[in-house]
């Protein structure tokens, strides 16, 4: 017997049916002698749609009562969840989050979870009641409503698998877990059955929309095992852990990660002297502007360039940026470029084993792909390539790699 925390995602209870098929999942956890904390989020569009009236009234609706609004989506699917258990014949119970006592900091729509009171669910739980919990949301110490950020029951999901150390906390959506990299890229790519928390965030954070990057982080932080699995089909899922020392058959590479969401920028010939990275950068990082990865060379007539990436809409007021740092620097160019991509191989087992780089770029050579930019870290190297070629580098890794299913024939 374990306690479980279980998270349904907007499509999991889009509708009566669905919401009245994942009674029946629950119904299965409690036959198997389970104890059962259910989260779950609005049905699919009800968020956007609460956003959309208030949208008609203002333009820029006050903080507090856009949380109060938005919070609604959640109650409605506790409470629908929590009739169709007890059609069943369970006892089960609904709360808001304020209701639970989830205390949050007081920042209305991106608020932070400060301390959750276990106390009614646990005694929920020793009474054999399923306890059902609306995701998303917590009250500040004032008693007002607050609301997460976007995709803030996982988050929410997290945090009570913690408080109530739960045995695992487990995340139903719609894909049936985490993939070596995105199956509409690679026909092969496999689903993993584990992954550690870092992975996870490389992967995560990279583009892979599986999970919200903060339920991940925290999750690492208290140690919660969490499992990514299918509402509509049966299967084990990926299961996302710390990292175990002695698992020998830790693979080198994980998955690849990658995105379009960048764009490069460059600023040639400055000065070849101290301070200078900092000068340019620094008024990129004034003008609040976040920087990826980052190359400086020094050419033969002893000028430096710059290059480095930024988020794409961020690109014309980064170039801007450069071209005044550039008159003050007596520069010679500013050049930007849109059509860039991010490619990461990602793999904890990098850590223990040297040449993961030179078989990657063997592998780009091989397909005739010019690698504009490298960056790593312990457990990732990125390159930055033409946006062009994204979808032969991955491909082309994912096989180097060998990342595929054996009985799958990759393309
Ligand atoms: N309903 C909220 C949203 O759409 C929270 C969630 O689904 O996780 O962002
Ligand atoms: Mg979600």
């Amino acid at each position: 017997m374990s306690l479980i925390v279980q998270k349904y995602g907007g499509t999991s209870v889009g509708t009566i049916e669905r919401i009245e098929a994942v009674a029946e999942k629950i119904v299965g956890f409690r036959e198997r002698g389970d104890d059962v904390v259910v989260v779950v989020s609005a049905m699919s569009g009800e968020t956007n749609r609460l956003i959309g009236l208030a949208g008609e009234i203002n333009d820029e609706p006050s903080p507090r009562e856009m949380d109060v609004l938005v919070s609604t989506g959640e109650q409605v699917t506790i409470a629908l969840l929590s009739m169709a258990l007890q059609k069943r014949g369970y006892d089960a119970r609904s709360y808001t989050g304020s209701q639970v006592r989830i205390l949050t900091d007081s920042s209305h729509s991106k608020a932070r979870i400060q301390e959750i009171d276990a106390h009614r669910m646990e005694h929920d739980l020793s009474k054999g009641r399923v306890v059902v919990v609306a995701g998303f949301q917590g009250s500040d110490e004032n008693g007002n409503i607050t609301t997460l950020g976007r995709g803030g029951s996982d988050t929410t999901a997290v945090a009570l698998a913690a408080a109530l150390t739960a045995d695992e906390c487990q995340i139903y959506t719609d894909v049936d877990g985490v993939y070596t990299t995105d199956p509409r890229v690679v026909e092969g790519a496999r689903r993993l059955d584990q992954i550690t928390f870092e992975e996870m965030l490389e992967m995560a954070s990279q583009g892979s929309k599986v999970l919200q990057i903060r339920a991940v982080e925290f999750a690492g932080k208290y140690k919660v095992p969490l499992r990514v699995l299918s509402s509509f089909e049966e299967g084990s899922g990926t299961l996302i852990t710390l990292e175990e020392d002695d698992d020998m058959e830790k693979p080198i590479v994980s998955g690849i990660a990658f995105n379009r969401d960048e764009a490069k920028l460059t600023i040639r010939g400055i000065p070849d002297v101290p301070g200078i990275a900092s000068r340019v950068l620094g008024a990129v990082g004034r003008a609040n502007i976040e920087v990826d990865v980052i190359v400086q060379n020094v050419a033969q007539d002893n000028t430096a360039s710059l290059t480095f990436t930024v988020h794409r809409n961020e690109m014309t007021k980064a170039q801007d940026v450069l071209e005044s740092v550039a008159k003050e620097l007596g520069a010679t160019t500013v050049e930007a470029d849109a059509n860039i991509a991010k490619v990461a191989l990602v793999g904890v087992g990098m850590r223990s084993h040297a040449g993961v780089a030179a078989t990657m770029f063997e592998a780009l050579a091989k397909d005739n792909i010019n690698i504009q930019m490298i960056s790593t870290s312990e457990i990732k190297i990125t390159v930055v390539i033409d946006e062009r070629y994204l979808e032969l580098a991955v491909r082309g890794l994912h096989s180097a790699f060998e990342l595929a299913d054996a009985d799958t024939e990759e393309k």
